[in-house]
């Protein structure tokens, strides 16, 4: 089973696309993004931690980030495939996933990397304000966090490129066209 990461800056539709290539691998999408905005809204202690950051566009301490994900790597959904969206975010959390996969003698298989130009991707986190009404999709927060993506992981996708297992697709225009194209790269990786 697959072992994967999608990446993409915020507005990227890569929650999206997340759903829709693990429903086609077979396996779980683990967003770390889901995971805080369901303790925020059950309120509990790290929702309340996490919920400050978040809507400040700022990253939610490495550490607390961490602890959650691998609580929620060990479900039994995730024991031998898995997709993860909005992990790594930091290059500390690339040492600290390196670390969890190692223990489980699980190499990671490919990063897929969304790529899309600013003026797209603000124009897409606007609606999705609208649409949805996260409370960090104000313009300035969405400043803020399209720059931590380009200073903080950007880095972590320059770190996978070296490993050789980033794949970059063209993640403008039609959703579907946009599936189609990321699983393709995906197999292709996967069988080569
Ligand atoms: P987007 O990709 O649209 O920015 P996400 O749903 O992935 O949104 O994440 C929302 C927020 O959750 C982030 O802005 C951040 O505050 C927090 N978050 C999610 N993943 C991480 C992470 N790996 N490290 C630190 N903070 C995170």
């Amino acid at each position: 089973m697959a072992r994967l990461i999608i990446m993409g800056p915020p507005g990227s539709g890569k929650g999206t696309q997340a759903e829709h290539l693990a429903r086609h691998f077979g396996i779980p999408a683990i967003s770390t993004g889901d995971l805080f905005r369901a303790h925020v809204r059950d309120k509990t202690d790290l929702g309340l931690e996490a919920g400050g950051f978040m809507d400040r566009g700022e990253f939610v301490p490495d550490h607390v980030t961490t602890d959650m994900l691998k609580q929620r790597m060990e479900d039994a959904d995730a024991a031998q495939g898995f997709l993860l969206d909005g992990y790594p975010r930091t290059v500390i959390q690339i040492g600290a996933l390196d670390e969890m996969l190692a223990g489980r003698g699980q190499p990671l298989d490919v990063v897929l990397a969304l790529m899309a130009s600013d003026s797209e991707l603000l124009a897409r986190m606007l609606r999705r304000a609208q649409e949805q009404g996260r409370s960090d999709d104000t313009e300035a927060v969405i400043q803020r966090r399209l720059a931590l993506y380009r200073d903080e992981t950007e880095p972590v996708l320059t770190a996978y490129s070296k490993r050789g297992i980033l794949l970059s697709v063209d993640g403008s225009g039609d959703r579907e066209a946009i599936t189609a194209s990321a699983i393709a790269a995906v197999e292709g990786a996967l069988a080569g």
